[in-house]
């Protein structure tokens, strides 16, 4: 699996659509200080369902909509999509390209899809659960996350422990299932 690019869209800073391809081997964005370079990975955590307007530095989820600059107004939505190669199947799919869409407005309404067909949130963590992607993953790390790994409780580090070996799939599925 490989991520091949990423389109953003009033997206924070991100007010035109802005397509970035991933080329092979390693990829480093460079800016200056405000350009956008955070905003990239937010915008990349945000379409693979992050809930969590704190983890993408706003206090609400409507936070994440551009709203506004000198000279440019506010938009109404923020729309990203995020493009993978899945041509090992990877991630569990007959697809052999996976693109995965996020879509919110300001009136709240908001949307996800898998190739362009509308989904639940619940399919896209299903989807990416355990692949070191989606809910709680731990491919992605931010400033200040490696302190608090570190300031963690036992318990709270076990389950990061759990989720890098792969086994919060089934502890999840047998909670859920001991919940019906
Ligand atoms: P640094 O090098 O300091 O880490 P950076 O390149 O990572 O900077 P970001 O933090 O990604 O920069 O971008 C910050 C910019 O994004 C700020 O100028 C901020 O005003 C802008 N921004 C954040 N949210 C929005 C939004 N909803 N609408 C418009 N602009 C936004
Ligand atoms: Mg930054």
């Amino acid at each position: 699996m490989k991520l091949k690019s990423i389109e953003i869209a009033g997206f924070k800073s991100f007010a035109d659509k802005t397509t970035i391809d991933f080329q092979d081997g390693l990829t480093g964005i460079v800016g200056p200080n405000g350009s956008g370079k955070s905003n990239v990975i937010e915008a990349i955590r945000w379409v693979l369902g992050e809930q969590s307007a704190k983890t993408l530095r706003g206090k609400k989820m409507l936070d994440v909509i551009f709203s506004g600059s000198k000279g440019r107004r506010a938009l109404n939505r923020a729309e990203v999509s995020i493009d993978f190669d899945n041509s090992d199947h990877f991630l569990d799919s007959d697809f052999t390209e996976i693109k995965i869409t996020r879509k919110v407005y300001r009136n709240g309404e908001s949307s996800y899809s898998i190739n362009d067909k509308e989904c639940r949130l619940k399919d896209i963590n299903n989807l990416f659960m355990d692949t070191g992607l989606g809910e709680g993953s731990l491919s992605i790390i931010s400033q200040g996350n490696v302190d608090e790994i570190l300031n963690d409780n036992a318990e709270k580090r076990r389950s990061i422990i759990e989720t890098a070996a792969g086994v919060y799939r089934y502890k999840k599925q047998k909670n859920e299932t001991e919940q019906k």
